[in-house]
Order: C-alpha cells, then structure tokens, then sequence
C-alpha cells in the first residue's frame, strides 16, 4: 500500500498522462461543480451521435431456388443501413407482414439498444414465439448487430469479444446412392481440404434409397411428396458408415442426420451400432416431441449427440443443456430470434462442456450464414459449422458473402457483417409458395421430421 502513490504516477507516465491530466479526465481538476459537470458532459457528448431507426422492411428473393427473407434497417444517418437474416424458407410469404409489424414498432427507437430492442419486441405481440415472429426478430436484430458493427468500424466478430480461431472449420456434405458413391464424394470433400464431412446415402433421412412406394401407385397424396423406408434406412446407415471408413480411413471426421425420420428406440439401436466408426456427432435423433427419449439414448451410448434446429424458443435448450442431453447446439439462428438469444444459448453451453454446431444449410441467406461465421470466430465453445457453398448467383446478389476455402468458413473483415445486397438484382428472383417437405412412409403415413 506505501508504494500505491508511486504505482498510480508510473502508471499514469505509462499511459502518457500527467496527475493533473488524469484528474481532468475525471472531472476533479474543474474549478466547480457546474464545470466538473460540464466537463463530464461533453466527455460523453464525445460518443457517437443518437442515431434511430427510419424504417425496417423485408427484401424477399430466391436466387438459388430458395426463398430467402432479408431485413434492411433504414436509420436517420444517411447511408447508414443494417441487414438480417428473416428466412423461413418454408412459409416465406407469412413472415412478410410480420415484418411490417416489426416496421411500425421499431421506427423511431435508438438503434444503439439491441438487448433492449430484442426483449420489448419479443413480447410486444403478447402470444411470442413461433418461426414466423421469430424469423422477423432475427432480421430487425442481426440488423442491429451490422449497424452497431458499421457505427463502431468494425467486423461484428470483434463487438462479441474478438477472434479465438482465425478462420471457421466447416463440414461438407457428401452424398450417393450407394455406400461406393458415398465414399467417393466424401474423398472428393477430402481432396478440397475438409477435415470434417456429413455423410447421406439417398439424401435427407435416407429418402430415395428405394423405389417407387405403394401410396404413390395408389395414387394416394401428392406425386411430388417425398418417401422413405424407415427399415431400409435404419440397416443402411452403418453399411454405409463402413464403407466410407474402410474407403477414407480413420482421420477423417464424419457426421450424420437421421432427421428425426425414424422410431425413439431405432434411432438408439442404429446410434449404438455406429460406436466402432466413432461418428463426430450424430444429429437430430428424436423429434422435438421425443425429448424424454434423451435419457434412454445417453445411458445406451456414447456417440456425441446434435440437436435443436426444430427448437423455436431458446427455452427449449436449458432443461437439455443443463442435463447434458446432447454434445452440440444445432441452432437455426434466425429461427429463434437473431444472434441476441442465440448467443445466450451458446454462453449457457460453455458452462456444461456443449459446443455449438449452428444450423448452415442452403435456406439460410448469405448474410444469415456471416452472422453465425461472426459469432463462430468469437465462441470459445465453437464445435463445427454448416458450410455454406455460394452458387455465382447468389454471390451475385450478396456481394461479400462469406468464403470457402481448405474446408474453412472465412468473412471479411469490413464493418458489420460485410455482407450487402444488391436489391435490383434481387427483384430478379421472386419467391415462390411452392414448397413441400412432407415425406410418407410407404402406405403414405406421415413422418414426423
Ligand atoms: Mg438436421
């Protein structure tokens, strides 16, 4: 305590300042009070202007087949804009007015108070939650984000702590029709540098590895519904997960979706069987109405466990997170509310050893996957992302988009998401309500995904 006043001078010499610079900074070398407060104020006045939002209204295209929603945040500064990510691919047209809504509440407000924005909407509607609300709060709050990153002059990665990797290690998705193409596809993944690649025989859950169903020759349902056999699918999976070992070795990492396409109990009995070929993680096992179905899946195995991109409220993750009911956070960002909640999701999952694993594929929109890569950087708990695969079109129409490159994610580093979009271009590509994801099985029940 004696050398106290020596360390604050040295301290203060270190920094350049003198005692009585120091106390100006404070306010204490003022000769009154009027000035001290004088003094304080225009220190704060020093900050960044009050600046508010004009307006928030959706942009809707479909450059790479699907729809995909953007917020652009108009505000009071000229020039000053921020984009969102508000794709609900499935029901786009829906999410459209509840963007409106978004419109009249936000219009006016200060766009410096994300949390406080995030929370006041949220429950403005009094009946909350669901993927259309959802979705719009996602584009006014990941527009906030790129605003505040614009204001501050820098990447949005940096507002949420700063880089702890220098660039995102992604997971790529092979596919084929049998366990060979497969296996050829995930070398083919290997060759461009992958070190982590999802494997799929006959797409999604295992559609389209047999022929023609029954309910189809019925003329049962739509043409275009989807089919799969849940038996040839549950006996397929570690034929092919074998295959690709015996074909790609030991190091490379593989992972797996069974889209919640099969029986609590199958899923489990396939799960156990893949142990040998020490899967990365295996996601989607249950479907959202199957949560109690965790307990019996952690006692049987240890084959780490994905799950949550059906989950539409944050709440969702806490019983199973603190359980330790799965190993990664499959979070669809926009799908619960913007980069606010999710990295509450994420910081919880710090604390119980779960890494995140954010939900990446194509009916996210490009500035969608930026915000998820800004908060990859910034997660010690990161686990792996989604990788995002651009067409030329929608890089097109999303100049700065983020980059593949040796199986790694990168963003730019320009201020906010460093992602824009090119509206005429986009007006190119209108939305389409065609949309269908059912998948039946072969008397045409429906599988609950
Ligand atoms: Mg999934």
């Amino acid at each position: 305590m004696a050398n106290s006043k020596f360390n604050r001078r040295e301290s203060l010499k270190m920094l350049g300042l003198s005692s009585a610079g120091f106390l100006g900074m404070l306010g204490q070398g003022a000769n009154t009070k009027a000035e001290a407060k004088e003094k304080a104020t225009s220190s704060y006045a020093k900050g960044m202007a009050p600046v508010t939002i004009k307006s928030v209204k959706a942009i809707g295209t479909r450059p790479g087949g699907s729809n995909l929603i953007v917020v652009k945040v108009e505000t009071s500064e000229p020039g000053l804009y921020g984009l969102g990510c508000a794709t609900f691919t499935q029901r786009a047209f829906a999410v459209l007015p509840a963007i409106e809504y978004l419109n009249e509440f936000a219009a006016g407000k200060d766009v410096d108070n994300i949390e406080d924005m995030w929370q006041s909407a949220y429950v403005s509607s009094y009946w909350r939650n669901g993927p259309v609300l959802n979705n719009a709060l996602s584009g006014l709050d990941q527009a906030l984000w790129d605003i505040k990153g614009k204001r501050a002059n820098m990447p949005v990665h940096q507002l949420l702590g700063g880089k702890v990797r220098f660039a995102i290690p992604c997971y790529g998705h092979a596919n084929g029709k049998t366990p060979k193409e497969v296996a050829e596809d995930v070398q083919s993944f290997m060759d461009r540098g992958y070190k982590y690649i999802r494997i799929q025989q006959g797409g999604y859950g295992g559609a389209g590895i047999t022929g023609e169903p029954d309910f189809k020759k019925a003329g049962f349902a739509k043409e275009s519904d989807n089919y799969m056999s849940q038996g040839t699918y549950l006996k397929s999976v570690p034929k092919m997960f074998e295959a690709v070992r015996k074909a790609c070795g030991e190091e490379i990492e593989l992972l797996h979706d069974i889209h919640e396409r099969v029986a609590p109990i199958d899923a489990i009995g396939m799960i156990k069987k893949l142990e040998d070929y020490h899967p990365f993680f295996i996601e989607d096992p249950f479907s959202p109405e199957n949560m109690e179905w965790f307990k019996a899946l952690r006692a049987s195995t240890s084959v780490p466990i994905a799950m949550g991109e059906l989950f539409n409220n944050i709440n969702e993750f806490k019983e199973p997170i603190v359980n330790h009911y799965f190993d990664f956070i499959r979070i669809h960002v926009s799908q619960i509310g913007g980069i606010t909640p999710a990295m509450k999701v994420a910081r919880l999952g710090e604390f119980y050893g779960i890494a995140t694993a954010w939900h990446g594929p194509g009916d996210v929109s490009p500035v969608g996957h930026a915000a998820q890569a800004h908060m990859d950087y910034a997660l010690w708990n990161f686990g792996i992302q989604e990788a995002a695969l651009f067409s030329d079109q929608l890089r097109e129409v999303f100049p700065g988009a983020p980059t593949m490159n040796d199986g790694y994610m990168s963003v730019n580093e320009a201020p906010g998401f460093g992602v824009e979009i090119d509206e005429k271009l986009a007006a190119k590509y209108p939305m389409s309500t065609k949309s269908n994801w059912t998948v039946r099985k072969d008397d045409g029940t429906i599988i609950r995904p």
